[in-house]
C-alpha cells in the first residue's frame, strides 16, 4: 500500500562535535520518504525553490519515490541551520528559512488522493492541515511536529491533532505540548486531543509507545559512532510508517514490529550525514539489524 507524506525538503547547514556540512539535502519529508521507500510505495508533497538541483531530484527517484507532487516554484529553497553539542539528543536551531514554504499551497494531484496512508512530516500543521483535507478517507493518518510550531501555532496544531490517529513526537516536545513533566501524564493529556496512539522518541534512549491499553518500549540500537542525528525522528517515522503500508496490519502486535523497523532505519541515518548511509542500505542489512533488536531486548520468562 502507499504512503502520501507532505513535509520540508531542505538544504540543511550542521554542525556536530564530529564534523559539519553545508547545504546538504535534508528536510523532513526527505529523510521519511527515503527511509519509507525501502518498504513501500511513496509519494511525496513539498515544494523547492529555483535553487534546486536536478541532482537531488533524481536521487529521490533513484529510491522508486513518486515526485511528481514535489513542485519546483521560483524562489529559494527552505533552509536549516543548526548543531549539535556532546548531547546529540538535543538539536540547537540557529536559523529556519522557511521560504517557499512561505507561501506554499498544497495541491494534491487527482492520482494520489486515495493513498490508505498519510504521513504529515513535521512542516506549518496549517500546512498538514490542507493535505490532509484533500486526501478521501485513508486508513492511517500519522503526524509530527516541532517546539516551533508548539510555540507559534498551538491552535492549529491542536486542531490537526484532533484528526489524526497516531502522533509521533520527541520527548522534550511531549513535555512541552502537554505542559506536563511526567512523560506518562503527558501523553495521556496528548491523546485526549486527539490521537489513539502516541510515539515518544527518545533520541539514544529509544522510543516509546503509548495507546489506551499498553505501553511499549524499545531502545536505540547501541552504535559505538553517532555522526550526525538529523533526520534521526524523520528515518524512525519513515520505517514505522513503511512497515506498517507494506503489511497493511494494524494490530497492537503489528506495531510494535514497525517501532523496531523505525528504530532500525533511525539508527542506519545517524551513522552519516544527511542520506550517506540512509540512502545505501541493502535490505540484508535491514532485516539483519532488526534481528540484532529482538537479541538486544530478549529475556525468558521466570
Ligand atoms: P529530525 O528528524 O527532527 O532530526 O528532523 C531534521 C530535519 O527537519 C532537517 O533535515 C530539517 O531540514 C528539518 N526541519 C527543521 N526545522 C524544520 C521546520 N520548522 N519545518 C520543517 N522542517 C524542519
Amino acid at each position: 500500500m502507499s504512503i502520501l507524506v507532505v513535509g520540508s525538503v531542505a538544504f540543511d547547514s550542521i554542525k556536530t562535535p564530529f564534523g559539519e556540512v553545508s547545504e546538504v539535502l535534508g528536510g523532513s519529508a526527505t529523510y521519511f520518504s527515503t527511509a519509507s521507500s525501502y518498504f513501500s510505495e511513496v509519494k511525496l508533497v513539498a515544494v523547492v525553490g529555483e535553487d534546486f538541483p536536478d541532482e537531488h531530484v533524481e536521487t529521490l527517484k533513484g529510491h522508486g519515490i513518486d515526485v511528481s507532487a514535489l513542485q519546483k516554484v521560483p524562489g529559494r529553497t527552505f533552509r536549516w541551520k543548526g548543531y549539535y553539542e556532546y548531547d546529540l539528543n538535543q538539536a540547537h536551531t540557529l536559523e529556519t528559512e522557511l521560504n517557499v514554504f512561505s507561501d506554499f499551497s498544497p495541491v494534491i494531484p487527482d492520482g494520489h488522493c486515495d493513498s490508505p496512508f498519510l504521513f504529515l512530516a513535521n512542516i506549518d500543521p496549517d500546512l498538514q492541515m490542507k493535505v490532509l483535507e484533500q486526501v478521501r478517507s485513508p486508513r492511517l493518518v500519522a503526524c509530527d511536529t516541532m517546539n516551533l510550531w508548539i510555540e507559534n501555532k498551538p491552535d492549529a496544531l491542536r486542531k490537526l491533532l484532533g484528526k489524526v490517529e497516531i502522533c509521533v513526537i520527541n520527548e522534550g516536545e511531549a513535555r512541552e505540548l502537554a505542559g506536563e513533566a511526567s512523560l506518562v501524564k503527558a501523553a495521556k493529556k496528548i491523546m485526549d486531543l486527539g490521537p489513539r496512539t502516541l510515539i515518544v522518541k527518545r533520541g539514544e534512549y529509544g522510543a516509546v509507545m503509548f495507546s489506551s491499553s499498553f505501553i511499549f518500549s524499545a531502545p536505540a540500537y547501541p552504535l559505538e559512532e553517532i555522526f550526525d542525528p538529523t533526520g534521526a525522528g524523520d528515518s524512525f517515522a519513515g520505517g514505522f510508517m513503511g512497515y506498517l503500508a507494506n503489511t497493511g496490519d494494524l494490530s497492537d502486535e503489528n506495531l510494535r514490529r514497525a517501532i523496531i523497523f523505525g528504530s532500525v532505519m533511525a539508527s542506519f541515518n545517524v551513522e552519516a550525514f544527511s542520506l550517506k548511509r540512509l540512502g545505501s542500505l541493502k535490505q540484508e542489512e535491514i532485516r539483519s539489524r532488526y534481528m540484532e533488536f529482538k537479541q538486544l531486548t530478549h529475556f525468558g520468562d521466570i
